[in-house]
């Protein structure tokens, strides 16, 4: 059965019946793990999920997946990191229902992969174009050019992304069995092999391995770097990487360093994976994070658009890592949403992203930053200080903020002008020159200035 077939369907049903907001904030994150003895175990990201979706769409839930597979299941609701518990529990009660362990040698084994994650929906730029063509190409030959193929970079820069997007690509275009597996769990299926059951023997289990990790064409290890120190483990991979090599079925690996700085594995290791092919993946560039941003606004379906302003500050403050960006975009609308569906602008996304966007984390605007610290002082709105308007509550502050970031930051004229609202570089200098020149002659708007530049601080 194809759980993420099933799911997909349901999400699409559920999606017509609900405002965007409530879908992505309650089921986009969602996966079907299994359907089992009239059970549906389905993933939720976080505790707050379970109560939510108990409480207000079981129904929902129920009826959909009862149109779609004429089945009725009890829904169990699960974080990720509780699925092996729930594991233990139904393999115990399988153990007792039958004398015998019920793994058997032939049994299907799970590819583990996520529909989620597709090359369709991974976004191309100059950082990880490179490790795109080299994962795209190992998906449409796997086992003859890059072999093992070699994916390494930080966290949240699309290293899984691309896995399962090379596992569905081969498993959508072939017969080839595919399996994907994180390090952590190779070394659980590892231990589970070398322990003795209560006949005294593992057979069933080492059958179980065997059949999991030999008797497949392509296998994807993702953050491989947690092998490390595992000695056993390492050593079972290590025969388990040759007899897939030798094979020449697909090797592909992740990790968040390169080879040579996984100082704690195996040389043995080290040096076979470097055989095939290396790519690093590299932080997204500003223009990848916009884009990024905007291609996830439009595939979440939201009612309202994102104005550009807040893209570009979203890009600006957060990041490298893609997660957060997607998260931001989350709790940008979760936020709107609980203020009664506010209209996005510039303000209620610093408002909504404050904790989000802390000084010193990523890559910080500083204009944007000294505009800020101005509009609070002022007591005016950043659409105002950032806008076009000319009442004199409103100029004067825009004025300062100009001049402060002439001051401050190594910004030119047109820049500055960009960031308030599109003026003219002409503009901005002579808001800058006013500004020095009434600094002079009064006082209090020197002590004015003085406190503020102490509050922007360091840029
Ligand atoms: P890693 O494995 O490198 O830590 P992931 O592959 O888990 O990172 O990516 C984190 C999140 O960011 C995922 O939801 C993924 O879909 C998304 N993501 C990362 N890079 C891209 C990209 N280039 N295009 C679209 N989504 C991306
Ligand atoms: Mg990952």
């Amino acid at each position: 059965m194809d759980y993420g077939l099933i799911w997909s369907k349901l999400l699409e049903q559920i999606k017509k019946d609900l405002s965007s907001i409530s879908y992505i904030t309650w089921f986009q994150d969602t996966e079907l793990y299994k359907l089992e003895n009239d059970k549906a175990y389905i993933i939720v990201p976080m505790q707050i999920h379970k109560k939510h979706l108990i409480d207000n769409y079981s129904d929902l839930i129920l009826s959909t997946l009862q149109d779609i597979t004429n089945s009725n299941y009890e829904i169990i609701l699960l974080l990720k990191e509780e699925i092996q518990e729930e594991e233990k529990k139904i393999s115990n009660l399988n153990n007792n229902n039958n004398d015998n362990i019920t793994v058997k040698e032939n049994e299907n084994v799970n590819n583990n992969l996520n529909n989620k994650y597709t090359f369709d929906n991974f976004i191309v730029g100059n950082s990880n174009k490179f490790a795109h063509a080299a994962a795209l190409s190992v998906a449409e030959n796997p086992g003859h050019m890059y072999n093992p193929l070699f994916l390494y970079g930080n966290s949240g820069l699309g290293k899984t992304h691309l896995m399962h997007a090379i596992g569905n690509y081969i498993v959508n275009q072939t017969n080839k069995r595919v399996l994907y597996v994180t390090s952590e769990q190779f070394r659980q299926d590892f231990v589970k092999a070398n322990r003795k059951d209560e006949s005294g023997t593992n057979f069933n289990y080492i059958d179980f391995f065997k059949n999991k990790y030999r008797n497949i064409d392509v296998l994807l290890i993702d953050d491989i770097q947690f092998l490390g120190g595992a000695g056993k483990s390492q050593e079972e991979f290590f025969h388990t990487f040759n007899n897939l090599y030798n094979d020449s079925k697909q090797i592909i690996i992740s990790s968040d360093r390169s080879p040579d700085d996984l100082k704690l594995l195996e040389d043995r290791l080290r040096t076979r994976f470097c055989w095939g092919l290396t790519v690093n993946i590299f932080p997204p560039e500003y223009a990848l994070k916009t884009e990024i941003l905007k291609k996830k606004i439009i595939a979440g379906n939201f009612e309202q658009d994102i104005p550009d302003d807040v893209i570009e500050y979203i890009a600006s403050n957060i990041g490298p890592d893609v997660r957060q960006l997607e998260g931001s975009v989350t709790r940008l609308l979760a936020y709107s949403a609980i203020m009664g569906g506010e209209k996005i602008t510039l303000d209620l996304a610093i408002e909504a992203l404050k904790d989000f966007i802390s000084k010193g984390i990523g890559e910080k605007n500083d204009i944007q930053r000294i505009q800020k610290i101005v509009s609070e002082y002022f007591q005016i709105s950043m659409e105002d200080i950032r806008g076009k308007k000319r009442s004199s509550n409103i100029s004067f502050p825009r004025q300062i903020a100009m001049y402060l970031c002439r001051a401050m930051t190594s910004e030119s004229f047109p820049k500055i002008g960009t960031e308030f609202g599109g003026k003219d570089h002409s503009t901005v200098m002579h808001s800058v020159e006013k500004i020095e020149n009434e600094i002079k002659v009064n006082k209090d708007l020197a002590n004015i200035i003085e406190k503020l530049k102490k509050d922007i601080g360091v840029v």
